[in-house]
């Protein structure tokens, strides 16, 4: 997968990709599109096309250890990534259904497929090929997607702040669940074969815990900056 990723990544450097990885709740999601707005590049949430699979996965009765057949499915599956933030999955609106506790359940069983990652991996680069980068955020942008991106971010959080900061989003789950789901998912993306959960190489780590997200954006604004001007 290493050179798999290095040659079909080649040329990245003549793109603008920041990659921002991280765990759930390291303030990925937040930071990734302030910064995208702040350098006028378009930004990617790579989570919700896991997700969009885990969704039509779930939709057509498919388990999601079944790696053949949620293989097939990775394959075929439309999905649309709206600015917005909508995610529209072979024509239905599943913006809301992809954020669930059923989808959430069985992502990372569905992200550790090693033809499911390498069907996403390759939208992804072709999504940022078409518009000469992007503000791409995951878990292995920085590692496997594009591992000469122009700045690689590495965000964390302390396993209490980022189980608040998720309570905080949801309504419906209390902080027991949500942190003891955090905690399997971390274990299950940082330990599954395929392109796990890490700081890759280059990356510049950042503890968000006690930070604003002002700070953060400020940071890595600037962190981008001086990339393009040494690039
Ligand atoms: O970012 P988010 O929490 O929405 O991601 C959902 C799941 O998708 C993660 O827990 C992980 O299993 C998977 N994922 C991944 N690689 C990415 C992005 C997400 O494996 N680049």
């Amino acid at each position: 997968m290493a050179n798999d990723a290095a040659a079909a990544s080649a040329g990245a450097d003549v793109l603008t990709v920041v990659a921002i990885d991280g765990p759930a709740g390291s303030g990925k999601s937040t930071i990734a599109k302030l910064l995208a707005e702040r350098l006028e590049l378009d930004y990617l949430d790579t989570g919700a096309m896991y997700r969009a699979v885990t969704f039509a996965c779930l939709a057509g009765g498919v388990e999601p250890d079944d790696g053949e057949a949620v293989s097939a499915i990775a394959r075929r599956i439309e999905i649309e990534l709206a600015p917005d933030g909508t995610v529209v999955v072979d024509g239905i609106d599943a913006t809301t259904q992809i954020r669930g506790p059923e989808v959430t359940r069985a992502v990372s069983a569905v992200a550790s497929h090693p033809d499911v990652r390498s069907e996403l991996v390759s939208r992804q680069r072709e999504w940022a090929h078409r518009r000469g980068g992007g503000v791409l955020e995951g878990r292995d942008i920085g590692s496997v997607v594009f591992p000469d991106a122009l700045v690689k971010i590495y965000l964390t959080a302390s396993p209490e702040v980022r189980a608040a900061r998720r309570a905080g989003e949801v309504s419906d789950l209390d902080y027991d669940t949500i942190a003891a789901d955090i905690a399997r998912r971390d274990a299950l993306d940082s330990s599954r074969s395929a392109d796990p959960l890490r700081r890759a190489d280059g990356a510049v780590e950042i503890d968000t815990s006690f930070l604003t997200i002002d700070d953060v954006v400020t940071l890595l604004v600037e962190r981008v900056e001086a990339g393009r001007s040494s690039s």
